[in-house]
């Protein structure tokens, strides 16, 4: 990085916090209809901004529900690639208010064990991480006017409400999007000096099983003994679902599974997270799961089947000796490369029907799905990302396996063809989706440095 650069990216700190501060203010809260307004003027808000900083062809996209915004600057020259930039300005809701030691829409900034805190909804997923590369453009706009990359930007404002909207978007504008590589930040390092980069995400299927005995609720005196208890039959085919080991027992549900090589295993190994950790971020007595895989690969490289909620029966205060005619549960199903969220589906659906016994009828009904993703950590793109991360932070980036998922990637991927580059700035302790969100204010303008040597990288690879 140059002087000139450098000398800005000092100077502007203090007005960069301001207006990520005034973005954060915005209470952009997707999955709840008296915040739509909100949600929109955080999208204007963006598009504002992006037009001040010298981006091109920025608009804001309405929907039926959440609006997109997208801006690009294309004068790189035809010979460098082009970087798709992601990101989302919606949030979560923020219940339990009451557990929020300052209040979510007004951004506070707080001293921590490593360094400056900002408190907000939203300041680590996915404002401040978005608003990291629109400070990164902004800084080489201001002191070179060009970028060393053509840039797009595309943001989305239902991030937390199923991103339907920029799905069905990107798959209609193959063209427009059409670029060399994504590049996300919508995750996290592992420590606040350990960068990390992800290749990989799980997948998703998720539904609710239904047991259905008799016609009606039973009196348990009268017909107790004779008739089969949904509750129960409902408990007897889950607890089918896996054996003492934690394996799944559904037949073919790892047949696609891919096979991690010695060398991978390796690689794994080198993420500093184990049992101990593990232990003490969730306070549960012990380790469970399957024995012949570690923690770090557990969480990453394998499938899992997850009863999330069971209802049925008789809950309230007091007591009623019931026999429910119905029961139910939420199960999901998070996955991984190469399985198919509709293979999946079916599996588990004619395992849970073949289980059944005659006394009761069991009804599965598919709520959510998509692609698990995995990239190879020595694409080009990748390996510009890691010089990059070793340039601003003076050490290797870790590559990890992210137990959770970003369904728009495998949408790039798929419907744009694309290498997405998936690099966090957040923390593991960043509270994401609960009270007392925060971002680690040293990686926000160590994220900016990081972006700007990125974009540099890539023109170069
Ligand atoms: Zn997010």
């Amino acid at each position: 990085m140059n002087d000139p650069l450098q000398a800005y990216l000092a100077d502007a700190r203090s007005r960069q916090l301001a207006e990520l501060m005034d973005w954060l203010r915005i209470p952009s809260i997707s999955a709840l209809p008296a915040h739509r307004e909100d949600v929109h003027r955080a999208a204007t808000w963006l598009a504002d901004h992006l037009r001040q900083i010298g981006l091109e062809h920025v608009s804001v996209i309405p929907s039926d529900t959440h609006p997109l915004v997208r801006a690009d600057w294309l004068h790189a020259g035809p010979d460098k690639p082009t970087v798709l930039i992601y990101g989302h300005f919606d949030v979560q809701p923020v219940d339990p208010l009451e557990e929020w030691e300052t209040p979510p829409f007004e951004p506070t900034i707080k001293a921590g064990p490593h360094g400056e805190d900002l408190y907000a909804r939203g300041a680590s997923d996915d404002k401040g991480q978005i608003f990291i590369h629109v400070k990164a453009v902004e800084a080489l706009l201001a002191t070179t006017g060009r970028l060393p990359v053509n840039v797009k930007f595309i943001v989305e404002g239902e991030e937390e409400y199923g991103g339907r909207t920029i799905q069905e978007y990107v798959t209609r504008h193959v063209d427009e999007l059409a670029a060399d590589v994504a590049l996300i930040s919508d995750s996290h390092m592992l420590t606040p000096n350990q960068p990390a980069i992800l290749y990989g995400l799980r997948g998703m299927w998720s539904a609710q099983v239904t047991v259905t005995g008799p016609a009606h609720d039973l009196h348990s005196g009268s017909y107790g003994g004779a008739i089969h208890n949904a509750n129960q039959a409902l408990c007897e085919l889950l607890a089918a679902l896996h054996d003492r080991h934690g394996h799944i027992t559904v037949p073919g549900f790892y047949e696609q599974v891919r096979d991690l090589s010695p060398e991978e295993r390796a690689a794994l190994a080198q993420v500093p997270y184990g049992e101990a950790e593990i232990l003490a971020e969730t306070g549960a007595p012990a380790l469970y799961g399957e024995p012949e895989f570690t923690v770090v690969e557990r969480i990453g490289a394998r499938p899992t089947l997850e009863i999330n909620g069971m209802w049925g029966g008789f809950t309230g205060d007091g007591f009623k000796t019931v026999i429910p005619a119905q029961a139910h549960a939420k199960i999901s199903c998070r996955l991984v490369p190469h399985q198919d969220p509709d293979r999946i589906e079916a599996l588990v659906t004619d395992y849970l029907k073949r289980l059944a016994p005659p006394t009761i009828q069991v009804e599965v009904r598919t709520y959510h799905k998509y692609q698990p993703f995995l990239t190879p950590p020595d694409l080009p793109a990748m390996r510009a990302a890691a010089r990059a991360c070793r340039r601003t932070f003076g050490t290797d980036p870790v590559f990890m396996l992210e137990g959770g998922g970003i369904p728009i990637v495998s949408v790039f991927q798929e419907e744009l063809q694309l290498p997405v580059v998936l690099l966090g700035f957040g923390l593991p302790d960043d509270n994401l989706h609960a009270p007392n969100e925060k971002f680690h204010l040293p990686n926000f303008y160590r994220g900016i440095a990081t972006s700007i040597a990125l974009l540099e990288e890539l023109a170069a690879a």
